[in-house]
């Protein structure tokens, strides 16, 4: 099977449509894709002789996902933070990105992408917070880019602080003027990869005087940038709302994404809800590393929700996970409070679909691009996932409901085929190659890269004085430890 043709016909599957009113509809169609849009959804559509025709009798066509809050480089980071809160993450996880080499970087990214598409996410908000050195970041955006996922590639204008000493653990500084040289430049040449990967701004530096806050906003906003995103988490790790603070400097409005709002004010969502703002809720790193319970069917917040996974190196980088446990989660926290009273809720809190929505229309529209992708439909970016609906998994779900069937029933391995841009990224249940450097790299040769980088850095890790890192990192932070208390 090539992975590029000028159209591709998917013929006789279930198509979920959304309404105007975000209900999803499953309609017995064909789609046919020409070039990178889809150009026909109709109960029989004929091929030309040239299209790539894919039987989808017994499928389920769904809009590709879109994942609003990853970072894509850490894949040779997996399986280490299980057991892990934020602080340890942080330490294990985060900062070994001065570690990293461009290279190392590049491989991780691309494990990063792939293992994304391969979970059915077509659309990903990457807040590239590995801007170590310019290198880095054009390492990471090339392997984006040959991955063939759309991406708002989020560029870090203000690098993290760089490991400056592993034994005792130090911090040294890191100078933003060749960043600033490098967004300038990045925002002159985008987007990349045939228009999938546009450049956003991943801003976390909220302890700058205002005017450097505002300066670069407005500068970046000059260069054309459409999406910025922040982390934003209230509670004991932060006492300071940065809705409050964007709002004071004039900078909140609808590119502003911002990653958990974990306890977010009410006055918060007011504000964002009035200025068309975003949030993007990370339920398996915000339960686990007690971030605070997701926020995205709180009921102030729901309608600018969205999902994404955080970190694939603590979890897995599917959003039907996602969709799952946020929906779950939410349903617990509201029953528990009937249970404490003695009492039955009458009817269940939040729905399959509206968590369907959180992963693919709510997704576009928190990074403004729900003309584009989202649901499916005519005119739209060709970003489809194809569920085989017969595996022992979705069988019977489907007939009667298929968007419990994508919600409750499904996992990757349902995930037959992923279209991106219009390009077979994923068939018969396997990923297609990558071209890197004009080679073609089937996943096994990527796997052998990513395991050679993954024992790289454990060496490095290994001299590493984690007890020092952690206080180190409390420091940086500036975190009272006197919260930080034993469980009882
Ligand atoms: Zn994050």
């Amino acid at each position: 099977m090539a992975a590029t043709s000028s159209s591709i016909l998917l013929s006789n599957g279930t198509v979920l449509i959304h309404d105007e009113e975000d209900h999803l509809t499953p309609v017995k169609a064909d789609i046919l894709i020409a070039g990178n849009k889809i150009v026909k959804i109709a109960p029989s559509v004929a091929p030309s002789s040239d299209t790539i025709h894919i039987d989808c009798t017994g499928k389920i066509l769904s809009p590709g996902f879109v994942d609003t809050h990853h970072h894509m480089w850490q894949t040779q980071l997996k399986g280490r933070h299980a057991d892990d809160l934020l602080l340890d993450y942080m330490v294990k996880g985060n900062f070994v990105y001065s570690m990293f080499s461009p290279e190392d970087v590049f491989w991780g990214e691309l494990g990063g992408c792939m293992e994304s598409i391969d979970a059915g996410t077509t659309m990903v908000v990457d807040h590239a917070h590995m801007n170590y050195s310019a290198e880095h970041s054009s390492s990471a955006l090339s392997a984006t880019v040959a991955s063939g996922i759309r991406s708002y590639f989020c560029y870090s204008p203000v690098p993290q602080a760089p490991v400056a000493s592993l034994a005792p653990y130090s911090f040294g500084t890191n100078t933003a003027d060749w960043a600033a040289e490098q967004l300038a430049d990045l925002a002159a040449n985008q987007p990349f990869g045939n228009g999938r990967v546009r450049l956003g701004v991943a801003f976390d530096a909220y302890y700058l005087p205002k005017d450097i806050v505002v300066s670069l906003f407005e500068k970046a906003r000059g260069l054309g940038v459409k999406l910025f995103t922040s982390h934003y988490v209230r509670g004991p790790l932060g006492a300071q709302s940065f809705v409050d603070i964007l709002d004071s400097y004039g900078l909140l409005k609808d590119d502003i994404l911002l990653s958990h709002a974990s306890q977010a004010k009410p006055e918060d969502a007011v504000k964002l809800v009035a200025k068309h703002a975003h949030v993007s809720s990370t339920p398996d790193t915000e339960l686990q590393m007690a971030v605070g319970t997701p926020v995205c069917f709180r009921p102030d917040l729901h309608k600018i929700s969205s999902l994404g996974i955080d970190c694939h190196s603590n979890n897995s980088a599917d959003l039907l996970s996602q969709m799952r446990l946020a929906l779950q989660s939410a349903r617990g926290t509201h029953n528990q409070r009937f249970i404490a009273e003695g009492k039955l809720p009458r009817t269940v809190n939040a729905t399959a679909e509206q968590a369907f929505n959180l992963a693919t229309i709510m997704g576009a529209r928190a990074v403004g691009m729900e003309a584009e992708i989202g649901s499916l439909a005519v005119g739209k970016l060709a970003d489809i996932v194809i569920f085989d609906a017969l595996s022992p998994g979705m069988i019977c779900a489907t007939e009667h409901d298929p968007v419990a069937a994508i919600v409750l029933h499904a996992s990757v391995r349902d995930i037959e085929a992923v279209i991106v841009d219009g390009r077979i990224q994923k068939h018969k249940g396997k990923l297609v190659p990558v071209e890197v450097e004009n080679k073609i790299m089937e996943w096994p040769q990527v796997a052998a890269k990513l395991l050679d980088s993954r024992q790289r850095l454990q060496d490095k890790l290994e001299a590493a004085d984690m007890d020092s890192a952690k206080k180190a990192v409390i420091e940086l932070f500036r975190i009272d430890e006197r919260i930080i208390v034993d469980n009882p």
